[in-house]
């Protein structure tokens, strides 16, 4: 079997939703500007009232046999790495060597070991899998040595909502309601915000456990965006709250030393590495003690197979990989071939995944807060046609 072409393309559809879709943001390492900490949610464009313009890039992996594999969704940009860096490699290998396309797309960019070129290889890997799943007829988890359970506990990730504290503890609740054990709320102060940033995280740590008492996990995210004393001091505060982990808290340049320096005094488990890519982006946070969690994510730091690898370095150091959760149904397949103690639990964004999976035909949901495996073969989307308003070809 060849690959014949790596087909990338735009759909374009309108969600409909009530009401602001993003209600709020997290705090972002650019706020330590005034004029971009004032800024307010970033809007997916309304196109009516209630209605919101979607727009999804794929990449297909076309083959002379017919059988195909989809990954996505994509930025334009990634899509056009695959078109125009991708292609010339890849057209003519067999789709099933994985490793092989891998390794020689990664000698070929020297420069893209991470960012647009690394996220536009992990979609490409993505699309692999779920083509050499099609072409086994087995689901990707099956492929991977799996399945090691029938389900993966999830955690609702509420990235978006207000964080009014009334309207915080209604929605921790409703979580808790739909069956999830675990929620990670989204920090909107840093370090330079003062008395009234610190009071105001608080706030929201208090307000969630408050809401769903002692028996439900919370998880609290810093999205890169404080110091290292403001971290320790923070987490010190936010221990009585007992979350499960503070994530994120220094810019990925910086979080080898700063995570580091924040696990020796921190009373809180520190989850890190979703801004970090490959195998060795993140076998660095392991060697320099950086990170309790490891959050690779499949879609940014090198796909399945690299995700897989990071695993399994991760196992040898006894640290649990939660990865970050662009794709729900790819990382669904990964986790669920791998031990529960090295991967525990599932990301599910709220939110975002009303995006990302618009135009799947049958979006991956956790259902009473877990998300159980199928017999799909490959990785299990498919494109719902009717959700199309608009396609546009990119190559
Ligand atoms: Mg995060």
């Amino acid at each position: 079997m060849k690959i014949t072409r790596l087909h990338v393309f735009q759909l374009q559809g309108v969600m409909e939703f009530p009401g602001a879709f993003w209600e709020e943001r997290l705090v972002r390492p650019i706020d330590v500007y005034p004029e971009h900490k004032a800024e307010g949610p970033s809007n997916t464009p309304e196109v009516g009232d209630g209605k919101y313009l979607i727009e999804s890039s794929c990449v297909e992996v076309e083959t002379d046999e017919g059988v195909t594999g989809l990954g996505g969704p994509i930025t334009a940009d990634q899509a056009q790495v695959i078109a125009r860096q991708f292609s010339p490699i890849a057209v003519g290998e067999d789709p099933r060597a994985t490793e092989r396309i891998w390794d020689k797309i990664y000698r070929s960019q020297v420069h893209g070991r991470g960012g647009v070129v690394m996220m536009a290889l992990s979609a490409l890997d993505c699309a692999l899998w779920d083509l050499k799943g099609k072409w086994a007829g087995a689901p990707v988890y099956r492929l991977l040595g799996g399945p090691t359970r029938p389900e993966v506990p999830a955690y609702a990730s509420a990235l978006g909502f207000s964080l009014e504290p009334d309207l915080v503890r209604e929605r921790a609740r409703m979580i808790v309601s739909q069956g999830f054990k675990a929620t990670k709320w989204f920090f909107r102060h840093g370090h330079l915000d003062g008395r009234e940033g610190i009071r105001k995280n608080l706030e929201l740590a208090r307000t969630l456990r408050e809401a769903v008492g002692d028996d439900v996990d919370i998880m609290l995210d810093a999205w890169m965006s404080w110091s290292v004393p403001y971290a320790i001091s923070m987490a010190k505060q936010l221990a009585e709250y007992n979350p499960r982990w503070l994530e994120e808290p220094m810019m990925a340049d910086k979080e080898r030393e700063g995570c580091a320096l924040i696990r020796q005094q921190s009373p809180v488990a520190i989850a890190t590495g979703e801004h970090q890519y490959t195998r060795w982006g993140l076998k660095g946070l392991m060697d320099s003690r950086s990170a309790d969690i490891l959050q690779p994510d499949i879609y940014w730091a090198g796909g399945i197979s690299e995700v897989v690898k990071i695993c399994n370095i991760a196992s040898t150091y006894d640290l649990p990989v939660v990865p970050h959760g662009h794709s729900v149904p790819a990382t669904a397949h990964l986790i669920l071939s791998q031990p529960a103690n090295t991967c525990p639990i599932l990301e599910y964004l709220i939110k975002w995944n009303e995006i990302h999976q618009f135009f799947w035909k049958e979006p991956v949901k956790p259902v009473n807060g877990v998300v159980r495996l199928t017999e799909k073969p490959g990785i299990g989307v498919e494109i719902d046609e009717a959700k199309i308003v608009k396609r546009r070809e990119l190559n």
